[in-house]
């Protein structure tokens, strides 16, 4: 039993690494091949039921649905946290990239820990950075307003990155620095439980996809986004920083955001 686990596991970090473009630390792989420690056939399992996820996901009648994506198979003691403030403690001290050596502050997230509205952005900039909180700074100002204008308040929803500290220079994240943070991401959705989440930006939306689309063609329709016991309805658009960049983006946004909460209020009325 504990080998087939074992080896279902390989495979599907061998599959991420073929098929998802992630490049998989071959010290995970490694690990296990060499030893399993007692007490950590969880993390196994773990990586095992979402290997099977992935090809019942691919059923017909669904739309794009990811996988988990979990790609740790060492049992970590965050994994284990039951709130949101436990996990923030567990892992704002993370050393697995070398992100954490130019970070002056890690950036976990704010907001409701029970929001049905979860945001999530690339990674923090320079002035999130300096403060230790996401979107802050004239973007931030900007997401704010767009939150206002569908009668929403920073308070009510969570707001994150999928890397929780600085690249240098804001340059994209890298395959290897996503793989090492995303399972911190996917335990905050896994805690906070959103009905609804907002991707800003490509990069949020092709990360949380698996997509390779540009923006364009990703934006204004929703998606089933699917992991663990989370069933939520996901869209993409414009990060605030590219509206600065280039207000004729601004109306697109305007739409999504129109979109997003009318599909909300439906839910809510259920
Ligand atoms: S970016 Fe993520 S994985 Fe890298 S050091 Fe920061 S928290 Fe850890």
């Amino acid at each position: 039993m504990k080998r087939n686990l074992i080896e279902d596991g390989i495979n599907y970090l061998k599959y991420v690494r073929k098929n998802k473009g992630i490049s998989v630390p071959s010290e995970y792989l490694k690990n296990i091949e060499i030893e399993i420690p007692d007490g950590k056939s969880g993390t196994i399992e773990m990586a095992a039921e979402t290997h099977k996820k992935e090809y019942k996901d691919k059923l017909p009648g669904t739309n794009v649905v990811r996988d988990g994506g979990a790609v740790s198979l060492i049992k970590e003691d965050w994994m284990e946290v039951k709130n949101i403030p436990e996990l923030d403690e567990k892992i704002n001290k993370c050393s697995k990239c070398p992100l954490h050596s130019t970070r002056k502050n890690f950036v976990f997230g704010t907001g409701n820990p029970k929001a049905d509205i979860m945001l999530i952005g690339e990674a923090p900039g320079a002035e999130e950075d300096n403060q230790g909180k996401p979107f802050v700074g004239r973007a931030g100002k900007l997401l704010t307003d767009i939150l206002k204008a569908i009668n929403l308040t920073r308070e009510e929803v969570f707001i994150c990155n999928i890397l929780k500290c600085r690249p240098p220079e804001n340059r994209n994240p890298l395959p290897e620095e996503i793989v090492r943070c995303e399972p911190y991401l996917l335990k905050q959705l896994e805690l906070i439980k959103p009905k609804f989440i907002l991707c800003l930006g490509t990069f949020a939306g092709q990360t949380m996809l698996r997509a390779k689309e540009p923006l364009g063609k990703m934006r204004g329709k929703f998606y089933n986004f699917n992991y663990s016991d989370l069933s939520a309805k996901l869209m993409v658009t414009y990060h605030p920083a590219a509206l600065l960049r280039n207000p004729n983006w601004k109306r697109p946004t305007w739409e999504d955001v129109q979109l997003f909460r009318k599909e909300y209020d439906k839910e809510k009325e259920k």
